[in-house]
């Protein structure tokens, strides 16, 4: 892994611009100019925000806004999702999609678990592996027929731009 600190800011603006490019989902991004700059494999994070992304894309395939919203954050000592106390970026995908289906939400970060017809099941588990190598969380919160939001936690240098 080739660590070095860089601003989200403009990998979410090239995630979007790339994946969403002849779809007729239309982005709305979230996130301060001045937002903690992370310490992390900038090829990775890219790569994990876009399977998030192209999910997204899938779960509207008659259109919608997906909405990527970006803040600093601290985790305390003793948080819930058991994380190292100290800094971090909180980043959320909103879609506007199908939703995922209660029973399915325990196996979506599942190697190979997908409802696609020709799906590999690996985005989100690639997803969740180069997070938490990062030392970082992924959490998903869905409602039927109303869109669901992946949120991730990455540690940050508590530096901003
Ligand atoms: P794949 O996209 O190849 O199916 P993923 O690991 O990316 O594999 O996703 C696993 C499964 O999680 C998908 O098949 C789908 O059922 C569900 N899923 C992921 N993201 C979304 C989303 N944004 N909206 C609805 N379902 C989703
Ligand atoms: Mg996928």
């Amino acid at each position: 892994p080739i660590k070095k600190a860089f601003s989200v800011k403009p990998l979410v603006g090239e995630s979007l611009s790339l994946v969403l490019r002849g779809t007729n989902v239309k982005a709305a991004i979230e996130i301060p100019d001045d937002v903690c700059v992370i310490e992390a494999d900038e090829g990775q994070i890219s790569q994990a925000f876009n399977n998030i992304v192209i999910n997204a894309v899938h779960a509207m395939p008659g259109g919608g806004t997906l909405t990527v919203a970006g803040e600093d954050t601290v985790m305390e000592i003793g948080n819930p999702f058991g994380l190292a106390p100290g800094p971090y970026l909180r980043i959320s995908f909103s879609d506007q999609g199908c939703g995922i289906r209660e029973e399915d939400l325990e196996r979506i970060f599942d190697p190979y678990f997908t409802t696609k017809t020709s799906g590999t099941g690996l985005g989100l588990a690639s997803t969740h592996s180069i997070v938490a190598r990062h030392g970082g969380i992924v959490l998903v919160d869905s409602v039927l027929e109303k869109g669901t939001t992946f949120t991730i936690y990455l540690p940050s240098t508590g530096h901003c731009v």
